[in-house]
């Protein structure tokens, strides 16, 4: 086992991670440790956009903005966290411009900007232009920027570190203090425990847990588990985003800028259905209500191709010399992977499990809580494994690129100053004890069951019972099924023994998490009986804001099963907006 010090330590290299490290390595001796290279990151997959109300193009401004992400989210949004991050939109886009990203130009130089889902001008009057993109690459270019400017500034990065565990303490009041992170090294199998006075998590999504996802297959919520299983809360976990349009029965995602410029969803009878369920803003409606508008499309039989089982998305109006300009990615992804040219044809799309809007609470600082008002000291989280909550039950497109950036930042920034206020806490004997029993259990022949079958088992459950449409029956055999994986999981064993590079080891572990984490989805799903952003219970068709106007707070208590998943609720913070009808 080696030990490391640093003051802050960063878990994460996607958006929300290096943002954070530009600010804290100025500021504190600080380390980033990533299971991926930083550049692999799935900030690096983000297509579409980066929304702020810059008004480049239209009129526009923060408070429409606000408005929208409280809306979109189906009011379960915490609207002082939601205002903060409008606000500081227009600095995030700026910081990055600085930085060196290469926006999309107007023909007068401003950075460009276009329509995406749930995005209006003067609260829902028409789509308005608000999200800044790089052609459909935007994600790529901010990673890219990031990563360099962390260069510039000397971050210290441990690449193919895979932290499982955090130490835990308590300071002189009885109150829980975060001071080391332990890693298990790809290359080498080595074990590390980084000792810190502050440590962030940004580890990103648990799409995974689906069959049908656009997430890469990294996102495996570690982060969410590894706090979890400390006994801190994870929030409104059953608030996973399913995107309206992935590649049918691919998930790959077509980004909704492909929409933002001017493309239709239609049926199998070339009907423009979104007329129908939001005459207003009809294809650019938020990504709930369009998800479930397709699924019933197809549920009532208007579903296209030999098994009716998707709709088209339809560009063929668009001019190519568009089209290649500003969506060129898409374009290649449809080539390539369905044969299929959107210069004349239309794309088979279907939903597809795209974003996680709950997570490890945190307040607008970043700082992670153990509860509905302690703070854990010196423990930070950011980016799409953190619950703020500015996406409440349904993020709007273009919202996380923002979110990763204005609470990475501010993340950073208040870990450093934290770490350079604390002294280094005493960690506890054998920090790394727990990792090693894991890693010696996984590696040894005491299990018969095979990693592969099980995830293939609980992406399947959580697909068939878990997705857009939800029943108590259909959630409870997700469940059944779950904790019967879990059971199962418990006697994995890997083939690969080595020390070097054994990414069946990591695999395993993962899973362990993505098990958890889907344990926590359906039970908070279950409890939640209401339809509510991308929450849709058919039992329960309607909003229910006397009972659930709040946040689902999920513990772990003990080591077991199913029934040491405990759950609690906290307030909804509203400011200006009374929760209103939804309509688009
Ligand atoms: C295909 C696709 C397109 C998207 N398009 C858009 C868009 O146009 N606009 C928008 O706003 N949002 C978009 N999103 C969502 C957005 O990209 C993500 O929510 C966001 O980039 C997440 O950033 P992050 O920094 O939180 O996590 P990520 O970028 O996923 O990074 C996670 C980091 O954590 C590290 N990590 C994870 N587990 C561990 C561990 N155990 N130990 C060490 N390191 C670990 C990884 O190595 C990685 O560096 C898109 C998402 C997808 C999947």
């Amino acid at each position: 086992m080696q030990e490391h010090r640093y003051d802050v330590v960063i878990v994460g290299a996607g958006g929300a991670g290096m943002r954070a490290a530009i600010e804290a390595a100025p500021r504190a001796r600080t380390a980033v440790l990533t299971k991926l290279y930083p550049t692999r990151s799935h900030t690096g997959a983000a297509q579409g956009g980066m929304c702020a109300a810059l008004a480049n193009v239209e009129e526009d401004n923060w408070e429409w903005h606000t408005f929208d992400t409280v809306k979109g989210g189906d009011y379960i949004v915490d609207q002082d966290a939601a205002e903060l991050m409008a606000k500081e939109a227009i600095d995030a886009v700026l910081d990055l411009e600085k930085m060196g990203l290469p926006f999309n130009r107007t023909p007068e130089g401003r950075i460009d900007q276009r329509r995406f889902g749930g995005h209006t001008r003067d609260h829902g009057k028409a789509p308005v232009r608000r999200a800044c993109y790089a052609a459909d690459r935007t994600g790529h270019m901010i990673l890219q920027t990031l990563y360099q400017n962390c260069v510039k500034h000397d971050v210290e990065f441990y690449n193919e570190f895979y932290a499982l565990d955090v130490n835990m303490t308590t300071d002189e009041n009885g109150e829980p203090v975060a001071n080391g992170v332990v890693a298990y090294e790809l290359a080498t199998g080595e074990i590390h425990v980084f000792h810190a006075k502050s440590i962030i998590f940004a580890t990103g999504g648990s799409g995974r847990m689906y069959k049908v996802t656009s997430n890469a297959h990294t996102l495996t919520g570690d982060g969410m588990g590894i706090i979890f299983r400390k006994g801190l809360p994870l929030e409104d976990m059953e608030f996973h985003q399913f995107h309206p349009t992935g590649l049918a029965g691919l998930g790959i995602l077509i980004t909704e800028g492909v929409r933002g410029e001017g493309g239709i969803l239609r049926n199998a009878d070339g009907e423009r259905f979104m007329e129908r369920y939001a005459p207003t803003i009809k294809d650019l409606a938020p990504r709930d209500i369009v998800a479930r508008s397709m699924v019933l499309e197809v549920l009532e039989g208007r579903g296209a191709g030999p098994n009716k089982d998707y709709v088209l998305l339809d560009v063929t109006h668009i001019p190519e010399e568009t089209l290649m300009a500003k969506l060129p990615d898409i374009m290649e992804f449809s080539r390539t992977y369905l044969g299929v040219d959107p210069v004349t044809e239309l794309v088979p799309v279907y939903p597809t499990c795209h974003y996680v809007m709950g997570g490890i609470p945190t307040n607008i600082n970043g700082q992670v809580l153990a509860n509905n008002t302690q703070v854990v000291h010196g423990l930070y989280a950011a980016g799409e494994c953190a619950c703020v909550s500015v996406h409440g039950a349904n993020r709007l497109g273009t919202n996380s690129l923002l979110d990763i950036n204005v609470f990475g930042r501010r993340a950073g920034i208040a870990a450093a100053e934290y770490a350079n206020a604390a002294e280094f806490t005493e960690l506890e004997e054998n920090p790394s004890a727990r990792v090693e029993e894991w890693v010696a259990q996984m590696l040894s022949d005491h299990g018969h069951e095979n990693v592969m079958t099980i995830r293939t088992e609980l992406q399947q459950t959580m697909n068939d019972n878990a997705a857009v449409f939800r029943t108590e029956e259909t959630l409870n055999r997700a469940l059944t099924d779950v904790r019967a994986l879990k059971e199962r999981y418990a006697h994995v064993s890997v083939s690969d023994k080595g020390k070097r590079f054994n990414s069946d080891l990591l695999e395993a572990i993962e899973l362990g998490f993505l098990l958890e984490l889907a344990e926590v989805t359906v039970v908070g799903a279950i409890n939640r009986k209401e339809t509510r952003g991308g929450h849709a219970r058919e039992d329960y068709p309607n909003r229910d804001d006397e009972n659930f106007m709040v946040h689902t707070m999920a513990y772990k208590k003990g080591d077991g099963l199913i029934s040491d998943i405990e759950l609690d609720y906290k307030p909804v913070v509203q400011t200006r907006y009374k929760p209103m009808e939804r309509k688009y």
